[in-house]
């Protein structure tokens, strides 16, 4: 089901692991620019670019237990790759690691979710960094498309829900999101309040509660990361999702970096993806120490 992984710093075995990184090469439902299957391979190779040590946290990848299993072979149809992901998620959360998935397209955060809530024991939140509101019920006839992970995420697993980096939406979506109360933070919102603003804002909402982490790459700013499937103007800065990572990857039990398409430019966007990823590691381990 695995093929052979070279993420730079996983040099741990699964069982001594505490990070556990995989790769699901799937963007069948893809609507603008399908490429985000081959995200997971060029994040590896972006990972060759930095040094392990990481000086704001003090802490040294090298260090860490960090194990990466290849990539997940998906099917053709959605559904059944999100089932088999779910059944494959269940046991590494069970053995109380953490699970980082570099995707591939958003709609496969649905089971990492699932499983990470179930192992939990408890209500988790779910926070997404996102373009997008994704809280459409079914989009070009499929549930469970890319545009719809937010909604059913919302709709089954867990009412805490804040999404960050919004700006893009049918007029529909915006009024579900007033309607029920959702709360996001637009990219100009963050733009007046300041990310701080944002992330104690976000933090005194989640209460004591662990959450899921998931970054949508299209909540950056074009700018920043251009190889994307839905790329959308005027976005977060990378400092800004930086500093949403750094504040919320030590309440996380999962985390992932999605929808980058590396074949769209010349492999900035996989050089941040997997930078954040990266942070991601050293601030949660950080909050181990
Ligand atoms: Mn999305
Ligand atoms: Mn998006």
């Amino acid at each position: 089901m695995f093929y052979k992984p070279d993420m730079m710093d996983a040099f741990a075995d699964y069982d001594a692991a505490r990070y556990v990184i995989f790769g699901v090469p799937f963007d069948a439902t893809s609507s603008y620019r399908p490429g985000s299957r081959w995200a997971p391979d060029a994040m590896r190779k972006a990972s060759a670019n930095f040094e392990t040590y990481n000086q704001y946290f003090d802490i040294d990848l090298e260090d860490l237990s960090i194990h990466d299993i290849g990539n997940f072979e998906p099917y053709s149809s959605v559904d059944d790759t999100l089932e088999e992901l779910y059944l494959t998620i269940k046991p590494i959360v069970k053995d109380d690691k953490i699970p980082i998935m570099m995707g591939g397209e958003h709609s496969l955060t649905y089971p990492c979710v699932k499983a990470c809530a179930e192992a939990a024991g408890e209500e988790i939140g779910f926070v997404v960094l996102d373009a997008h509101f994704d809280l459409r019920e079914e989009y070009g006839g499929i549930r469970n498309n890319h545009a719809c992970v937010s909604r059913h995420i919302r709709d089954d697993i867990t009412d805490t829900y804040v999404t960050i980096g919004v700006r893009s939406g049918p007029r529909e979506e915006w009024v579900y999101a007033m309607e029920n109360d959702i709360k996001y933070y637009t990219s100009d919102d963050v733009r007046e309040m300041g990310i701080k603003k944002v992330i104690s804002e976000v933090k005194e909402y989640l209460g004591c509660r662990k959450i899921y982490l998931s970054l949508d790459m299209d909540a950056l700013d074009p700018a920043y990361a251009p190889g994307l499937g839905t790329p959308e103007p005027f976005g977060l800065t990378d400092i800004d999702v930086r500093e949403v990572i750094h504040a919320l990857a030590p309440i996380s039990v999962g985390f992932d970096v999605m929808e980058i398409a590396p074949e769209y430019d010349n492999g900035i966007s996989a050089l941040l993806g997997t930078k954040l990823l990266r942070e991601f590691i050293a601030a949660h381990a950080a909050s181990e120490r």
